[in-house]
């Protein structure tokens, strides 16, 4: 899928992840020693390893461009970055037999988003990855997408909103994704 230049060129100085794009430009053959954690980029995406992994081989994949949010991504760079997502995921047999995974994305500081440039975190999980299957100090962090902790889904709860959300979803889906359908993408 090829990407328009022109969706590439945003850019922040201050973010750590455009600095990793900026230091491994898409023409560049040789990884840049600066970012040995760079697993891999393409013309519109970055995989990269978490630097402050909560389980090995916790990556994570970015646009090259500094979106800040998910709705702030324009639909083929975000297709692009989900087939990246899908290749990491392919690759975590390589950590064992039975490997099950997180893919997260966190968008906003209430969402427990750090960095503002929109990015897909793949978190390994096994027990065998889990300090040898006993829960420790990281129990919070590793339930936090488990059955277990939360209750369970009451419909009648939020049956008004759901109805709502239906009919935005069918009028944004009827509307090409809720964008231009003379979009250039
Ligand atoms: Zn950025």
């Amino acid at each position: 899928m090829s990407t328009p230049v022109s969706e590439l060129t945003t850019s922040n100085a201050a973010c750590p992840f455009c600095a990793i794009a900026n230091l491994n430009p898409p023409e560049s053959t040789t990884p840049n020693p600066e970012t040995p954690h760079l697993l891999r980029k393409t013309d519109s995406t970055l995989t990269f390893l978490d630097i402050l992994p909560l389980t090995p081989l916790h990556t994570l994949v970015t646009p090259r461009g500094h979106y800040p949010r998910i709705e702030d991504v324009p639909p083929a760079i975000l297709a692009a970055v989900i087939q990246e997502v899908q290749l990491v995921t392919r690759c975590l047999h390589l950590l064992g037999p039975t490997i099950d995974y997180n893919v997260v994305c966190n968008n906003g500081e209430s969402a427990g988003q750090v960095v503002p440039h929109v990015h897909f975190h793949v978190v390994p999980r096994t027990r065998e990855l889990q300090d040898g299957g006993k829960v420790t100090g990281w129990e919070r962090t590793w339930r936090m997408f488990a059955k277990g902790i939360r209750g369970e889904l009451d419909l009648s709860e939020v049956e008004e909103i759901v109805g709502k959300v239906k009919q935005e979803l069918e009028k944004l889906g009827n509307a090409g994704n809720g964008r231009d359908t003379t979009s250039k993408l």
